[in-house]
């Protein structure tokens, strides 16, 4: 089910509202606040070794048939998604990423290092989000940068919603 563009911003606007307490810290990890579009992103407090589980990321069940979650949200199963609270929800997107989400329990997801990563390293994963007209661009910087949020196959469909919605402005 997709939101209107109306409906989305207000619930997004409330959820940042609720998040607006931000700082986080702990031996795991760290919440870092880059400023201005970039906003908030997540470090690492220690070292990380491959295969190694970062932390659980736990939050709020909403039904997938019912689904008004944030930008934030996390695809679980067909059934639910997951609104993670701080600091899963500022886990960043790159199109190439140093770690991995995994689902760990049928109410938590898990971030997983795919690498050797040292302390103060930003993490991320990739979020492979389908094509939507509220998808940003992204801003991961890596090589290999599809340009969109989008997963690999969906860069195409991406690139069409994105001419549309250029036309409609
Ligand atoms: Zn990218």
């Amino acid at each position: 089910m997709e939101l209107s563009k109306k409906r989305r911003k207000k619930l997004q606007q409330s959820v940042e509202a609720y998040y607006g307490y931000r700082r986080y810290e702990d031996r795991d990890v760290y919440v870092y606040d880059h400023g201005g579009k970039l906003g908030c992103g997540v470090f690492a407090s220690r070292q990380f070794f491959p295969g190694e589980l970062v932390f659980e990321i736990t939050g709020q069940m909403i039904r997938a048939d019912k689904y008004d979650g944030s930008v934030y949200a996390m695809h679980l199963d067909d059934d639910w998604y997951l609104e993670p609270t701080i600091p899963g929800a500022f886990i960043n997107h790159s199109c190439s990423p140093n770690c991995d989400l995994i689902q760990v329990s049928d109410v938590s997801n898990g971030l997983v290092a795919r690498c050797n990563i040292e302390p103060n390293t930003e993490l991320c994963f990739d979020y492979q989000w389908d094509a939507q007209w509220w998808i940003p661009k992204c801003q991961c910087g890596s090589r290999n940068c599809r340009g969109w949020v989008v997963a690999e196959e969906k860069v195409k469909k991406m690139n069409r919603i994105a001419q549309r919605n250029k036309k409609a402005k």
